[in-house]
């Protein structure tokens, strides 16, 4: 009697241990499902392409009016933001997509250190573009300060100017960009900013709180087409974690649950 009551605890745990799994697994496949939308979005659409050379032609735009009319106390730069904005790393999502899995840093920095992503439409032409006109050129980026090597190796590869540590600023502490921003500004005049989110201009957008940051868009709106051109991601970003207030830690279970409940319908 004993044996079996024993037996039938063990049956009852190791059932329970599987469901477990596999209903974390599960969600974590549907959410990685998901992401594969966007990837074939960002890979093969023509509309993707055409987006990267618009937003670009508008930032040299940005760049002559404002060169034209100002008179310029320092330097001129313009500030670009490296993932999803100058390199193209939708071969590692995927990658990630191919095998039911969301993003983890350890896959993460197995790709960049590959070093093999390509140059964004349009990116290499305004960043030369830049440098034809006395304008520096600064990237800032979150990849973490141990991917400085490969960054600078894949940005050289693809023949990007100002690939060296002077102008490659990566993620040591904090994500919040604005201390490196305000390095460059205390030598330079920031004419331009471009990037896939909104935080790549200022750090008052990773307040999300309010209807997804999307009031603070309307408020700062002339601000922002002023200065900032974004570059559309569908695959990831600030925009995603709002969704999961923020908080990346939530189990995949809660992350897909708070996905399907932010449907508009
Ligand atoms: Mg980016």
């Amino acid at each position: 009697m004993k044996r079996s009551i024993l037996l039938l605890f063990l049956y009852s745990a190791c059932t329970a241990q599987v469901q477990t799994t596999s209903t974390e697994v599960s969600a974590e496949a549907e959410i990685s499902n998901q992401l594969g939308g966007a990837v074939l979005w960002y890979q093969n659409s023509a509309e993707m392409k055409l987006s990267y050379y618009q937003s670009y032609q508008y930032a040299k735009m940005m760049l002559d009016n404002k060169l034209e009319r100002s008179r310029l106390a320092k330097p001129a730069a313009v500030v670009l933001d490296i993932d999803e904005t100058v390199l193209d790393n939708s071969p590692y999502e995927a990658q990630i997509f191919d095998k039911g899995e969301t993003y983890k840093s350890e896959s993460w920095h197995k790709w960049t250190e590959e070093a093999r992503a390509a140059a964004l439409p349009g990116a290499l032409d305004f960043v030369e573009y830049a440098k034809s006109r006395g304008v520096e050129v600064f990237y800032i980026s979150n990849r973490s300060v141990s991917e400085l090597e490969p960054t600078i190796k894949n940005l050289k590869k693809e023949k990007f100017p100002n690939a060296s540590e002077e102008f490659v600023m990566l993620k040591s502490e904090t994500s919040d960009k604005t201390e490196r921003r305000n390095k460059v500004l205390e030598s330079h005049t920031v004419l331009v900013y471009v990037g896939d989110n909104l935080t790549d201009y200022s750090e008052l957008f990773a307040d999300r709180d309010k209807n997804m940051g999307k009031d603070l868009v309307e408020k700062y709106k002339d601000e922002l087409l002023s200065n900032f051109v974004m570059l559309p991601n569908p695959m990831y970003g600030e925009w995603e974690g709002a969704i999961y207030d923020n908080n990346y830690g939530l189990s995949d279970d809660l992350k897909l649950k708070k996905r399907k409940e932010a449907l508009i319908k």
